[in-house]
């Protein structure tokens, strides 16, 4: 039997190799994961061109995954130090790579990373159109818009994010309801500066069924781009992020009519009390599609800490639906990210997508947690430093102040909670004041 995309071959109750790999790691059995696939609940972005990948399942049932974004820019063009930034990711458990190289030679990096990276790949063609075409944003034909889809799916890419939800009629609802941010989304600021000067529909949005072509033929997932997205907590969940939302629902229904997969990308900066009922909206305008949130920030106030505010609102959005969590690096809003900043975003996303884990009920994710705390309990510091999501920086703390007794940590000393607790229950003599 011949299938065209992980879903067709889902509606047609073929067991794929790929569902085969993501059913084990999961822990789901492989009709169920069918069934949601089929549906478009569940989703494994493969292109047939990425040989090297090592699948992974998006949705909201599973484990959380997290993406870690990379690329070249203008202002820094070193690829030796892209690709340590994509290695280090990857040994650090990210289960996805967008490669946003907006300078150079941005081919080569693209198929250097489905040739050897075993992670999802994912890239934005807007950004990669303007700098292979080398002409102003106006000059781009609508045809050349298209071309540059192609030319990633061949190059192997697993996900794309096209900004097809920003059309004529949601751009003059942005124009009447003004924000305090405008767009943020470099893509959709792209495309709508190009439809503004061009005075065309979005290519994406008015030739998305050829783009549905190339996705089936190559098995890229479409990954729905939010150009409205709010880029500051005033202008969370306003009517251009909602149209968008809605256009957005009903894209997603003929691209599953062509068995093409599909995640939906949401905010963006919100308000912590808004991200619930965001996923809700989502979820029932989008007809369950998998949902790729970018963060949400929760406070824009901590430019240097937003690895932090977008954790928070990651781990709130993921308890409540959200299947791919985008990490945010110390860097964001303030420059590109270096290797340290990208450790430091991963550890927190993992931390926001754990949490969630645990708080939706995936089977087992508790596991760890109770590991360490068995270890912990025994002062087993090795097994701890094993066990740390970093366990180089938990290693490097406790080195630097060491205690008095080595069974504690500096912290209590002799007022150790956990070894007087043992000892008393061991029926030992608890002196602390002498020992
Ligand atoms: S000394 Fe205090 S902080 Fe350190 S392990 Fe014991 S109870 Fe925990």
């Amino acid at each position: 039997m011949t299938y065209t995309t992980q879903m067709d071959a889902a509606r047609q109750g073929i067991l794929t190799k790929e569902m085969e790999a993501v059913a084990k790691k999961e822990n789901i059995a492989p009709e169920r994961l069918m069934q949601l696939m089929a549906e478009g609940k569940v989703i494994i972005p493969c292109n047939k061109v990425h040989t090297c990948i090592e699948p992974n399942a998006l949705g909201s049932m599973l484990k959380t995954k997290i993406n870690v974004n990379l690329g070249t820019s203008r202002d820094l063009t070193d690829l030796d130090m892209e690709l340590e930034k994509v290695n280090r990711a990857v040994d650090m458990g990210a289960e996805a790579i967008m490669d946003l190289s907006s300078f150079g030679d941005t081919q080569k990096f693209r198929r250097k990373l489905t040739h050897e990276c075993p992670a999802m790949i994912g890239t934005v063609p807007i950004y990669d159109a303007v700098v292979y075409y080398h002409k102003a944003l106006g000059k781009i034909t609508a045809r050349e818009w298209i071309d540059i889809v192609r030319m990633h799916a061949e190059d192997g890419v697993d996900f794309m994010t096209i900004h097809c939800g920003i059309n004529k009629e949601t751009a003059k609802k942005f124009k009447r309801n003004r924000r305090l941010m405008n767009i943020v989304s470099r893509g959709g600021s792209i495309i709508f500066a190009w439809m503004e000067m061009t005075g065309e529909e979005n290519p994406f949005f008015q030739y998305f069924d050829e783009i549905l072509d190339i996705c089936r033929e190559y098995d890229v997932t479409l990954s729905l781009g939010d150009a409205c997205r709010p880029g500051c907590l005033q202008d969370a969940t306003d009517a251009s992020q909602i149209e968008e939302l809605i256009t957005l629902g009903e894209l997603t229904k003929r691209a599953w009519a062509k068995d093409v997969q599909v995640m939906i990308e949401g905010p963006g900066h919100m308000p912590l009390n808004q991200v619930a009922a965001n996923m809700e909206i989502q979820k029932t305008l989008c007809h369950g599609a998998p949902f790729y949130v970018l963060g949400p920030i929760v406070t824009d106030v901590a430019p240097g800490y937003d690895h932090i505010t977008s954790a928070i609102g990651g781990a709130v959005a993921a308890m409540n639906g959200a299947s791919f969590l985008c990490y945010v690096t110390p860097a964001e809003h303030l420059r590109l990210p270096d290797v340290d900043d990208v450790k430091e975003g991963i550890i927190a996303a993992r931390i926001a997508a754990h949490a969630a884990d645990i708080a939706k009920g995936v089977p087992n994710a508790m596991d760890w947690d109770n590991a360490m705390s068995a270890a912990r309990k025994k002062l087993d510091w090795n097994a701890m430093f094993d066990l740390a999501i970093d366990p180089e920086k938990a290693r490097r703390y406790r080195e630097s102040s060491r205690p008095e007794k080595e069974d504690t940590c500096s912290m209590c000393g002799n007022f150790c909670a956990v070894k007087n607790m043992n000892r008393i229950l061991d029926g030992e003599i608890v002196s602390i004041f002498d020992e």
